[in-house]
């Protein structure tokens, strides 16, 4: 059940109802924004929608019939802009989040961190904690990667998004990381999202390999329903019958997401892609889909990259990129600076 304020909903009338509503043994969650409204989660087949709406200031109740509530768009319309130091992702701007697939070296961290800045980058992304297929390959340097980090953001400014597999590290990682990634193995992993839920920064949640979108949407709600709001959904492939691809990527996503939830939107056109060749194109899909910004990969030597060498950009092909990016950013209304 989501109750909608009047935009003229006095303070005293909107938590008249938040106390009669604890007092009545509910879960009301309370989001001021443009438009005031409360979610009730649980159980609220014993309210009625005439009986809320009777109160003050109430401008309508209604039972929504998906199962998520927080992240549903009719809890907060005007849609979530997250704000990192500045660096906002969401409503108009669109934002570039890049970097390596993995941190391997002081200096190919911080080589890339600035490539990614000079270039437009806003975040950068590097992995430390690296969810591989095979046991075999390599599985991220780990904490020797955390002063790296912290070196990097130092040097340019630029938030840090790094994978965080469980939530046994959240403690390590804290005061370096600005945005935790939630990767697409881990998707359903819901002791890791209970725990981000808990933290106060930004979570960036990539989409299971075969994942529906209303699981996407239930994996977010574990995190918001846990007390953490700020999350990024991200499209990055799906397992399908097709093999030219390395996963493919949901276009489609993009807008229903857009219609269902108020939650920022995030394509990766790299591990979809699996070859920098086709990385352009799928982002400026992206992009024209109506994406709140893209994360990719790029590397200062991608052949010799220690993951994923196949997909991640040259700085050069970064940069022309960002050139291309620019105009289908002006003309769907986005900012890219
Ligand atoms: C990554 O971002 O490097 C990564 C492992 O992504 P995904 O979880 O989408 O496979
Ligand atoms: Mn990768």
């Amino acid at each position: 059940m989501i109750i909608v304020f009047e935009p003229s909903a006095k303070h005293e009338q909107i938590q008249h109802v938040f106390d009669r509503l604890i007092e009545w043994g509910f879960n009301p969650v309370l989001q001021e924004g443009e438009a005031t409204s409360i979610a009730i989660t649980g159980d609220t087949s014993s309210l009625k929608s005439e009986t809320l709406e009777a109160f003050d200031g109430v401008q309508k109740a209604v039972r929504l019939t998906q199962p998520y509530k927080l992240v549903a768009r009719e809890f907060k319309p005007e849609g979530t802009i997250i704000d990192i130091d500045g660096v906002k992702i969401g409503g108009k701007h669109f934002t570039m989040i890049a970097g390596p697939c993995s941190a391997e070296s002081e200096a190919q961290l911080l080589t890339t961190a600035h490539a990614v800045k000079n270039a437009g980058g806003k975040i950068l992304r590097a992995g430390i904690y690296k969810p591989r297929t095979s046991p075999y390959e390599f599985q991220g340097i780990g904490e020797k990667g955390l002063p790296w980090l912290k070196k990097a953001k130092e040097q340019t400014g630029l938030p840090v998004c790094t994978e965080v597999m469980d939530p046994k590290v959240l403690d390590k990682v804290k005061d370096v990381v600005d945005i935790y990634q939630v990767g697409a193995r881990n998707m359903q992993n819901y002791d890791l999202l209970r725990e981000l839920g808990k933290s106060k920064k930004p979570v960036l949640l990539k989409r299971g390999l075969s994942a529906t979108l209303k699981e996407l949407l239930l994996a977010a709600e574990y995190i918001m329903s846990s007390g953490n709001h700020d999350v990024m959904l991200c499209e990055r492939g799906i397992r399908t019958y097709e093999t030219a691809t390395r996963f493919t990527l949901d276009v489609g996503a993009v807008p229903v997401l857009r219609h269902d939830t108020h939650l920022p939107i995030i394509v990766d056109p790299s591990h979809p892609a699996g070859k920098r060749a086709l990385v352009g194109a799928l982002a400026k899909a992206g992009l024209a889909a109506g994406a709140d910004g893209l994360i990719v990969e790029t590397h200062p030597d991608p052949e010799r990259a220690w993951s994923d060498a196949a997909q991640q950009l040259t700085f050069d092909q970064f940069g022309q990129l960002m050139t291309e990016l620019r105009p289908i950013a002006t003309a769907v209304g986005r900012t890219m600076d």
